[in-house]
Parts: structure tokens; C-alpha cells; sequence
């Protein structure tokens, strides 16, 4: 070893370089930082070969002079800490070395114009030496071109994975910024094609079907679809000056992976692994643990309780007070799904739709229309269609009046036939044999009225029909819902479960003899500063000594567990998420197996109030929407979409 000298500036910035510029993705996070700090309103950015050989980001934001333009490339170098306060950082950037950094790996062009100047100028850095500045044509903003990333650290060029995947990470850092910024366009171009686009969304403009709603949503919905603004709640509440807000999707529209999962903390992207499990604790409820839902959530909080120096690509942030913003995060996500709970997702309901619209030949080749559910005696489809939708023929419109009648109910037994043109002989569910309905019922009997009533004011509508004696059919003030009696059932069955459990405890059970379960230090300490949270869910532990502690009392779900390997995990998820999440979610867990038993099967006759009670019930629970494990329990179709389907609007 030699004696110890400084390091020359240009390894300096290579080294600083190797944290913050890992790959073309974060090259480019970094430039679009700086073009939003910069008040851009319109970005464009170029790749080429994945980013490896050129990354060029234009902005039309206040640019730079020339002074300032030398100052930009070199290292700790910034305009955004007027204050030399890092309590008080009110940009995405305030390090002042991505330019130095960038430029010490690759070929860096510089073209800038200030605001209100005459003037434009170009520079470039190459292996750390500035050239001389020489006029540039630039007429407004700055634009950055990055040459050959990584030409003067080849150790890094091996690093690097296929253009596509590169390609395809710059995509994901562009989708992710473009969120927080719905005010900015933002184009990305790769091989002469516009992969992106997301035009600017003036708060005047942003309109969802109609109907004004804020920019925030109308981005999100151009970044992460239709579907996604379709199937989302608003959440927005704030405590003690933290404020969350933004849209979270419905538990029924759920992903394989959390890749669709976006955090911003005042309004930086952030990945927080505190944050994610306060997300996951939010929906363990009402999702399999190995589902995950879409959301893009924005806490935004004073810059002095939070810190974002953590981390050289200011990816991570650390909060003054993170059992607070985790505790927020968790109230404002199920307060919005509790709201939105009783919305199947839209989504199913599109997919069915498809699925029939996507099978044309069912009823053209000729086979008879029953399939449909509507037999209209010997008339051949083509006839009933062409009949049907131009003139009808004055025997077809007396079908169609019959057929769109209440539904006759059935005798003193409460039990009920599934609504029938007249005339034709119906299976009657639940009591056997069959029977003729010749006269429709008028003037309406009281449980016809009673019947139209719960039509017009109950969401879920009136049980028509059970078929398959699986679904139940039902009739709502604007179309129809279908309804999976096992699944809906199982939910009403959790939920009463839990409330119980809220409202008398969960029920724990003394262990005869104690056991003693001995652990590294730190968890012991982990698992005692919960203890009273344990507690609650019927897991009683104390100290024992160092090192170990002992266990009293336990969930009587969980009798006969593995002790030791419980508390280990517990400790891990308190360590790394804050909270002890799995017993909660073990115990719902054995919940939710118990309600799948205790559950109507799918397979068992129902008669018409025992349908009509299920659908009240759904109404008045929370989260019925769904089941356990995040499949819908209905899906409604508005008349407007059956006409549709069978070419009518
Ligand atoms: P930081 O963003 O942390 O300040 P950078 O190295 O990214 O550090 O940028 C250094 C400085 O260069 C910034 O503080 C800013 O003043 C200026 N700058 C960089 N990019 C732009 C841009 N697109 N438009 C205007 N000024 C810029
Ligand atoms: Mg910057």
C-alpha cells in the first residue's frame, strides 16, 4: 500500500457516480428531475439501444445562463438549497452531483437557454474536462444528450441487461414520474417510435366520461388505464398536517405482483418497505396474500418530518414519526374501500360482457336461442331478431310485454318460480314438479309490490331466479346483477366473525404449561414493545430473562402452532414492516376457512326470501363486494349493456 493521497476529481465523481446512475433508467430519473425542477411543462426524452448509446431529454422549463451551465456539471453544485438547509427541501434534486456524476460515466451535451435570455449555449464533458462554450440554436429550456453511457467504466457496461430490459426499466421510471406531474407532458421515443405519451392535463380539462374530476386521476388514467380509474377509490385524508391522497384500486381488481404499486412522498416517487406493508395491512383483509391491488398513493407533509437524504438515490425516505404516517396510510386506505366496497368491480362485469360478445356464432349458426334464456317457440333467431329490433311482429310485442312483467310468486310454502313468459311450463326451484303459469298476475299481488319496491330501492334488486343453484339472477332499477351465493355468503359469515371478535375479543386460551421461546435480543425487544398489541389478539408474552421470552396465552384459532417459529416471524415483520401483521392476518386467516365451511355451497336450492335475505344482508355488510379471497361476489349489468349485447344501442 502507498501513503494515502486525495482522490482526482473525476474518480471522485465516478465513485458518486456508481450510487446515484446504476443504469440508463436512473440517468434518465435524474435528468427528468431536474427538468421538473426546473418548471417544465413539456418533456420529451429519446433512447436509443435501451439508453446505452444516447439519452436525450429536452424541457422547455426556466433553463440555465451560461455561468450557471459550468457550475451544473460540476460535483455539489446545486441552485435548489437556497438556504443551505437540508430540513427545508422543497425540489426532487438538492445534491447537486447527478450532472457531474452522469457526465463522469458518458459523452455529455449540454444546450440550455434562460428564460427571458437572447442567447443559448452548448457545452460538453467528456472524461471529466469541459469543453469551451459555443453558441447554441436552442430556443427555449435545456435539453441534456448522454452519449455512450458508461464508455469510461467498462465494468459497469457488463452490468447492464438487454436493451429491451433497459428499455423497458426507463419506460417504468417515465410512467412513474409522469404521475406526480399530471401538469407536464411527457413524450418518450425509442427507435424513431413514440412509446409513450402522456399529453399535459390542464385542471380545467380533466374530465372523466363527462364528469369533471381532478388532473391527478385523469393522469393516472392514462398511465395505468382505463380500467384502473374505472376501478379505484379516491382517498384523501389528512392528519396533523399529513395529508394522503390519491386512488386505490378495488380489492376486485388485484395484480400478481405490487410492480403496480406507486408511492410518492411530497410528490417523489419513494419505494419504503414501511410504506408497502402499511398498504398490505390495509387490504390483507380483503385479498389472498399473494394478490396485490394497483393504487398510487401521495403523502405530502412538512419537508422537516421527513427526511430524504437517506439515500444517494433519494429513493428511500425515513419519517420523524413513521407509526403515525403508517397508521394514516391505513385509515385512509379502508376508509375509501369501505366506502367502495359495495362496488363488484366494474371490471368482471366488462370481461363477461366481452366473453359474450365474443362468441357471435352462438346464435347465428342456427342453434335455437334458449341459450340465452329466452325460447320464443319455433321462431328461428334470424326472423326474431329482424322481427324484434324493426317491427315487431304483434305476437312477439305481447311476449315482450308478458315477459317483462313481475314475476308470480309462488304459493303459501314462500316458495318461488323463476319469472316466465306465460304459457310456459318452469322447473319450480325448491319444490319439485312442475307447474303452468297461464295468466299473468295483475292487478300485483302484495309481495309483487313488495317485490317492485326492493327493485327500485335496494342496490342488489329483487331475487329472480337461482340457476345452477349456484347464482342468484336479480332484477335492479337499472339492469341486472348476478350473484355468487358461496361467495357472498362466505364473506357475510367472515365479516360477522370479525365483528365479533372487535367487539368481545378474540377468545384466548392458557397455555397448561408456559413455554419458553428463546430469541436473538433484538427480537425479544421487538416482540415486548408489542406485547400489549399481542395481547389483544390473544398472544400473551413477557421477558424472560435475556434472550427468551414466555408465552401464557394464545389465540385459541391458533392452538397447537409452532410457537418459536410464530414469534420469529412476528418479530421479522415488526422489524421490517412496524407492526406485527401476520397474527392478525393468521388468525382472519383461519377466519375466513371457518366462514368457507360455515357457507352456503354453491350447489344448494334456495327459495325466494332466502335469496332476497342474502342480497339485504350483502347490502348492510361492509366489503360484501367481494369474497375472502378478492373475487367479486356480483357483477351487475346495466340494461344499457344488454342491449348492447344483443345490438340494440
Ligand atoms: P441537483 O438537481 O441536485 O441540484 P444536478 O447535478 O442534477 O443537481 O443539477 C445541478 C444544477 O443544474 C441544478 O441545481 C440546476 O440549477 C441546474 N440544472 C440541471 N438541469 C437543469 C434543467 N433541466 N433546467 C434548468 N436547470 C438545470
Ligand atoms: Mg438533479
Amino acid at each position: 500500500m502507498t501513503s494515502i493521497r486525495r482522490l482526482p476529481e473525476y474518480l471522485i465523481n465516478q465513485i458518486a457516480a456508481g450510487e446515484v446512475i446504476e443504469r440508463p433508467a436512473s440517468a434518465i430519473k435524474e435528468l427528468v428531475e431536474n427538468s421538473l425542477d426546473a418548471g417544465a411543462s413539456e418533456i420529451i426524452i429519446t433512447i436509443r439501444d435501451g439508453g446505452k448509446s444516447l439519452i436525450d431529454v429536452q424541457d422547455n422549463g426556466r433553463g440555465m445562463g451560461l455561468a450557471d451551465m459550468r457550475l451544473a456539471v460540476e460535483r455539489h453544485a446545486t441552485s435548489k438549497l437556497a438556504e443551505d438547509d437540508l430540513n427545508s427541501i422543497r425540489y426532487l434534486g438538492f445534491r447537486g452531483e447527478a450532472l457531474a456524476s452522469i457526465a463522469s460515466v458518458g459523452r455529455l451535451r449540454l444546450d440550455s437557454r434562460q428564460q427571458g435570455s437572447e442567447e443559448a449555449w452548448s457545452l460538453t464533458v467528456e472524461g471529466g474536462e469541459a469543453s469551451s462554450p459555443k453558441p447554441s440554436p436552442r430556443v427555449c429550456g435545456t435539453r441534456v444528450e448522454l452519449r455512450d453511457l458508461f464508455y469510461a467504466v467498462p465494468a459497469r457496461l457488463k452490468f447492464l441487461r438487454s436493451d429491451r430490459a433497459e428499455s423497458m426499466a426507463v419506460v417504468e421510471v417515465v410512467e412513474r414520474l409522469a404521475m406526480a406531474a399530471p401538469h407536464c407532458s411527457f413524450e418518450l421515443w425509442e427507435e424513431g417510435k413514440r412509446r409513450r405519451h402522456y399529453s399535459a392535463i390542464a385542471n380545467s380539462f380533466a374530465h372523466d366520461k363527462g364528469q369533471p374530476a381532478d388532473s391527478q386521476l385523469a393522469r393516472l388514467r392514462q398511465v395505468m388505464g382505463p380500467e384502473f380509474s374505472e376501478n379505484a377509490v379516491k382517498i384523501a385524508l389528512e392528519r396533523e398536517g399529513v395529508q394522503v391522497s390519491g386512488y386505490a384500486g378495488l380489492p376486485t381488481f388485484h395484480r400478481a405482483s405490487a410492480s403496480h404499486q406507486f408511492l410518492y412522498v411530497n410528490q417523489r416517487a419513494v419505494k419504503d418497505r414501511q410504506l408497502s406493508g402499511a398498504v398490505r395491512a390495509a387490504y390483507q383483509d380483503y385479498l389472498a396474500r399473494d394478490r396485490h391491488p394497483m393504487l398510487a398513493l401521495f403523502i405530502t407533509l412538512p419537508s422537516s418530518d421527513v427526511d430524504v437524504n437517506v439515500h444517494p438515490a433519494k429513493a428511500e425516505v425515513r419519517f420523524r414519526d413513521s407509526g403515525m404516517i403508517r397508521g394514516l396510510m391505513i385509515s385512509a386506505l379502508r376508509l375509501a374501500l369501505d366506502q367502495g366496497s359495495h362496488h363488484a368491480a366494474n371490471h368482471n362485469a366488462q370481461a363477461a360482457l366481452q366473453a359474450f360478445q365474443t362468441q357471435p356464432g352462438v346464435l347465428a349458426t342456427g342453434s335455437s336461442p334458449v341459450k340465452l334464456g329466452v325460447r320464443l317457440g319455433g321462431q328461428n333467431y334470424q326472423n326474431y331478431q329482424s322481427g324484434y329490433t324493426r317491427n315487431p311482429a304483434p305476437h312477439l310485442q305481447e311476449r315482450a310485454r308478458q315477459f317483462q312483467m313481475p314475476a308470480p310468486l309462488g304459493g303459501a310454502s314462500g316458495d318461488w318460480s323463476p319469472s316466465a313468459p306465460t304459457g310456459y311450463a318452469q322447473d319450480q326451484a325448491g319444490g319439485g314438479g312442475a307447474i303452468t303459469l297461464d295468466q299473468p298476475n295483475f292487478p300485483p299481488s302484495d309481495e309483487d309490490r313488495l317485490m317492485m319496491e326492493a327493485e327500485t330501492h335496494f342496490p342488489l334488486g329483487a331475487a329472480r331466479a337461482q340457476l345452477h343453484q349456484t347464482y342468484i339472477v336479480t332484477q335492479t332499477a337499472e339492469g341486472i346483477a348476478i350473484v355468487d351465493q358461496h361467495a357472498a355468503h362466505e364473506r357475510l359469515v367472515y365479516e360477522k366473525l370479525k365483528r365479533s371478535w372487535q367487539n368481545e375479543g378474540i377468545k384466548s386460551q392458557p397455555l397448561l404449561i408456559p413455554e419458553i421461546i428463546e430469541l436473538a435480543d433484538g427480537a425479544v425487544q421487538d416482540l415486548l414493545n408489542h406485547s400489549e398489541e399481542l395481547a389483544k389478539l390473544g398472544l400473551e408474552i413477557e421477558g424472560f430473562g435475556q434472550g427468551a421470552v414466555i408465552v401464557r396465552q394464545t389465540p385459541l384459532v391458533l392452538a397447537g402452532v409452532d410457537l418459536s417459529r410464530l414469534l420469529r416471524d412476528l418479530s421479522d415483520e415488526i422489524k421490517e414492516l412496524g407492526g406485527p401483521l401476520s397474527l392478525q392476518e393468521r388468525i382472519l386467516a383461519v377466519a375466513a376457512s371457518m366462514a368457507c365451511h360455515g357457507s352456503v355451497r354453491a350447489g344448494r336450492r334456495l327459495n325466494h326470501s332466502e335469496m332476497n335475505e342474502l342480497l339485504r344482508e350483502m347490502e348492510a355488510t361492509p366489503h360484501s363486494g367481494q369474497c375472502n379471497h378478492g373475487r367479486p361476489t356480483y357483477i351487475s349489468l346495466k340494461l344499457s349493456d344488454i342491449e348492447r349485447l344483443f345490438g340494440r344501442s
